[in-house]
């Protein structure tokens, strides 16, 4: 059964808004609604989520970029959570996570899905995890019944899409921990449903209650995006047996969503030398049936801390030409400290950058075009043109202050190289 027939929410914001994915897309509505159909296109866009910017996110959409922002127990609050959000749209984010493990998360998540069109994912664990440590229990001491009411609540809220770690089995932990890996698990709601899975014997509930799940998402059209919670945290561990383990359990996964009549995405690495990006890239797509692909980074270097922006930008072009349609941003904070807004802004462009530069080796049309764009711009010394083309027109109008339209700026002066190439009069 298509999973268009089967999920009404879907279907009633297609039959809204396909005119306008596909002009946005350039892609036939036809395209879209079998790509969908089949799997390898994801709509975001939970019809409670008033105005939301429904979102497409797979081959041969445009890729998107995602920023994570959200309080901890450390620092921030909601102003300033809401001051990130506002920050991470005008950079040109296309989706927000909302991350927060600490104040009134309810109240964070429904301020945010208030005040913003991009859709919006969380990681519902971090919730029940949060609400066990409130209580005086282990952050792993809840039942399965609350995290599924977890899900629940916040579907009805008008989340747009939640990353759940249904593919880590005791198995994968097991192997995670065996002492193989120089850095085990590395992901919050992975190590938290390790330990769930360690301290009760039982295998984990977001796979032993995944049909629970389904009728949930599919009801509300929520995307389930299958988490890794086994991602690998050190480039030595990238591609060993747990990070395959799970990657294949997501696969199999995938195929149960839409069968059931929902929208899925895949979680990939993490950390990953610049040699394996590509075969990460297409293994991980092979072998979850073309799922759209949504990665961290990936980061090409653990030595870029301070500076893990520019390290995940690096993974992040290569994996977009090797088929990721996804990129979740990297900030400057990132293994260091929660980002603060200017962190936000950084992020967002440098994943926006590995986008483009991705998708221009791709041949996309939106991307060539752009580059030639600009490339005109600068030999015409147009530099309006330029900061209008520009990923980030504000930095350049700053920067260029001052230089006239046809006159070179400031960097080689009258030895520009465009204006000695010009006939003399
Ligand atoms: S001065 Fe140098 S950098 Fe500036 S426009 Fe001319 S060639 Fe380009």
């Amino acid at each position: 059964m298509p999973i268009i027939t089967t999920n009404k929410a879907l279907s009633g914001i297609l039959d809204q808004h396909s005119a306008a994915l596909a002009a946005h897309e350039r892609m036939p509505e036809a395209e879209i609604r079998a790509r969908i159909n089949q799997g390898t296109l994801t709509l975001l866009a939970n019809p409670a989520h008033k105005n939301v910017r429904p979102t497409l996110i797979g081959q041969p959409a445009r890729v998107k970029v995602n920023a994570n922002i959200g309080t901890s127990p450390l620092a921030s609050g909601l102003a300033e959570e809401t001051d990130k959000l506002k920050v991470a749209e005008t950079a040109g984010a296309d989706a927000v996570m909302d991350l927060s493990t600490a104040g009134d998360l309810d109240a964070i998540r429904v301020r945010m899905l208030s005040e913003t069109p991009l859709p919006l994912g969380t990681v519902p664990i971090y919730a029940v995890a949060g609400a066990c440590a409130k209580d005086g229990r282990d952050p792993s001491g809840f039942e399965p019944a609350e995290l599924i009411n977890e899900i629940k609540k916040q579907a009805e809220q008008g989340v747009d899409f939640v990353t759940v770690h249904c593919g880590l089995t005791k198995r994968g932990a097991e192997l995670a921990m065996d002492g193989s890996r120089m850095l085990g698990i590395v992901s919050r709601g992975g190590a938290i449903l390790a330990r769930w899975m360690r301290r009760t014997g039982q295998e984990n509930p977001l796979l032993t209650h995944y049909d629970e799940i389904l009728d949930i998402a599919r009801e509300h059209n929520l995307v389930l995006s299958l988490g890794d919670g086994l991602r690998p945290g050190a480039g030595c561990d990238a591609g060993d047996p747990a990070q395959w383990e799970e990657v294949l359990t997501l696969g199999v996964l995938a195929k149960r969503a839409w069968a059931a009549g929902v929208q899925v995405m895949i979680e990939g690495p993490g950390h990953v030398p610049l040699h394996l990006v590509q075969s990460q890239i297409q293994g991980i797509k092979r072998a979850t049936f073309g799922a759209p692909l949504y990665v961290l980074g990936p980061l090409v270097t653990d030595t870029a801390a301070g500076r893990d922006h520019i390290a995940g930008a690096i993974g992040g072009a290569l994996a977009t030409q090797y088929g990721a349609d996804f990129l979740c941003y990297l900030t400057p904070a990132e293994h260091l400290c929660l980002p603060d807004a200017k962190d936000v802004y950084e992020g967002v462009q440098a994943s926006r950058i590995a986008a483009q530069a991705g998708e221009a080796a791709l041949g996309r049309p939106w991307a060539v075009e752009r580059e030639h764009e600009m490339s005109d711009a600068r030999m015409k010394l147009d530099w309006k043109r330029m900061a209008d083309t520009a990923l980030d027109p504000c930095l350049v109008r700053a920067r260029s202050q001052g230089t006239e339209h046809g006159k070179e700026c400031g960097m080689c002066g009258k030895f520009c190289a465009i204006r000695m190439a010009e006939p003399e009069v």
